[in-house]
């Protein structure tokens, strides 16, 4: 895959970049390692300082980078520069918890004489350079919500990017830098996935995270678990969006269409598989493909564009082969289904697209749909509710709509996923722990969890 920025509206190729050679890689981890040198000693206050100041400039850059990232990706404008903002939100967030976080715990006076010490506590130390592979689907925030709490803990980064988004991946650096943070501290690589085996087994790196489809998830762990270095891995969804009787039905079919057709309807946790009871399944229905059938597709650089293209040729190639797919083998089209007709010769758009009659052997039923496309399920309660939610290799998030509390609670007992939301959708915050179970990977991001991730969690005995 070549690295370049490629419009994805237009499908023109804007700038290339050439790839790092061994011998700049080289020296980005030589200076990794020495930065972290320095860098891990310095205070929770040196660090904070310098990550509001790194917020600081987010914030005064949001409409020229947000710019970059829909020219790179396609993400209707606005959604980008609310991602600016967000990232900004998280590093003044981390900036003002880490030391909290990360404080030494002390364990029960009993406890600590039972073990033998007169003294005893554990400490959160960081652990070293840290590769962060990462996806073009929000390409500051998937960045940014690993580097502020990694930043915070004292740990630096070195930033393998997707290969279709080079300049937000360059800004990152640079805005990092700028913000004042030593040399080394944080730095892109502008390499392909070929070249990150290497990077992995090299030992000056010591732990690697990755966000992206489960084969690159799956050649990454399976090289840092030969090399017995720690992984977190956030990779797909199929979130399932439940919607019960004593449901506000309006709200919710309103909700999903947000929840289904974000970031162009290419997010890990966006409502994929809307399932529905039967008592409500009409009204539900057609709430929700009349609001699928009233978005606006177009240039994402204008403002009242509610869904762009697909990021890439080959997603929307992907996602095409799921719906025909479906349709071949039965499944009827409620709306969408086509590329829209207004952009038939250019940009890689798809139409919000509904499908229902969805059966377990097609391939929509068990992959994810990386697009704008909903499949839409009829169930008879809440026990086949949770069957179908759960009948997915997947387990990120999942929805429950409802204004029963028994329910909620089975629900949120019952769900396979990392995420329960109920009567709203899923939405990632810092101060709450994002991940997920089954194939959508393990660890956590963001709050207390995500922050001690990357720690070396330390013991100190005094005898
Ligand atoms: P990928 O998983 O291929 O890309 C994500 C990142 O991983 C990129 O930086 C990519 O680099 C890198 N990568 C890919 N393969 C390897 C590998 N073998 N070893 C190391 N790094 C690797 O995602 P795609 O862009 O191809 O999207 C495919 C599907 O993945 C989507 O349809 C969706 O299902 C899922 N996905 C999920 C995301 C999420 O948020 N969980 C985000 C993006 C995709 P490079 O760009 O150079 O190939």
């Amino acid at each position: 895959m070549p690295i370049a920025t490629v419009n994805p509206a237009t499908g023109e190729t804007l700038k290339t970049y050439d790839a790092l050679s061994a011998e700049d890689i080289e020296v980005k981890l030589a200076r990794a390692a020495e930065a972290f040198a320095a860098y891990r000693t310095t205070t929770f206050f040196d660090r904070a300082r310098l990550l509001q100041g790194a917020a600081d400039l987010l914030e005064a850059d949001a409409p020229d980078i947000a710019r970059v990232m829909t020219t790179e990706m396609g993400k209707p404008v606005a959604a980008a520069r609310a991602e600016a903002a967000k990232c900004a939100k998280t590093m003044r967030w981390y900036a003002e918890h880490a030391q909290h976080l990360l404080a030494d715990e002390h364990p029960a006076e009993s406890d600590v004489k039972d073990s033998g010490a007169s003294r005893a506590h554990v400490r959160y130390r960081p652990l070293g350079p840290v590769l962060a592979v990462m996806p073009w689907n929000f390409p500051l925030w998937q960045v940014v919500r690993f580097a502020a709490p990694a930043l915070m803990a004292g740990n630096v980064g070195l930033l393998k990017h997707a290969s279709n988004v080079p300049q937000t991946a360059l800004y990152l650096e640079d805005l990092f830098r700028r913000a004042g943070f030593p040399e080394g501290c944080f730095q892109t690589l502008l390499i392909g996935s070929g070249a990150v085996e290497d990077i992995l087994r090299d030992e000056r790196v010591v732990a690697a995270t990755l966000t992206g489809s489960e084969p690159a998830g799956r050649s990454v762990a399976a090289i840092a678990g030969d090399e017995v270095k720690k992984t977190v891995l956030e990779l797909g969804g199929s979130d399932p969006y439940v919607v019960m009787p004593s449901a506000d039905v309006a709200k919710a079919a309103k909700t999903a269409v947000t929840a289904r057709v974000q970031n162009n309807g290419q997010s890990c946790i966006a409502a994929k598989r809307f399932i529905v009871h039967e008592d409500v399944f009409e009204e539900f229905r057609d709430a929700f493909v009349a609001g699928m059938r009233a978005l606006r597709v177009g240039d994402p650089l204008d403002e009242d564009t509610d869904v762009g293209p697909l990021a890439s040729e080959q997603g929307r190639t992907d996602l095409e082969e799921l719906v025909d797919d479906a349709v071949e083998s039965g499944a009827t089209v409620l709306c969408g289904g086509q590329r829209p007709k207004d952009f038939a010769d250019r940009g890689w758009f798809y139409e919000p697209t509904v499908i229902a009659d969805v059966t377990p052997e097609m391939r929509i039923h068990r992959e994810e749909t990386f697009g704008p496309v909903a499949t839409l399920y009829r169930v008879a309660d809440l026990d086949e509710a949770i069957e179908v939610a759960n009948d997915t290799p997947f387990g990120l998030s999942s929805n429950l709509w409802t204004g029963d509390e028994d329910e909620i609670e089975r629900f949120a007992r019952d769900s396979g996923a990392g995420g329960v939301f109920v009567n709203g959708m899923t939405a990632s915050h810092p101060a709450l722990p994002f991940g997920g179970a089954k194939r959508s990977g393990y660890g956590r991001e963001l709050s207390d969890h995500g922050i001690k991730e990357f720690c070396n969690i330390t013991t100190v005995w005094v005898a």
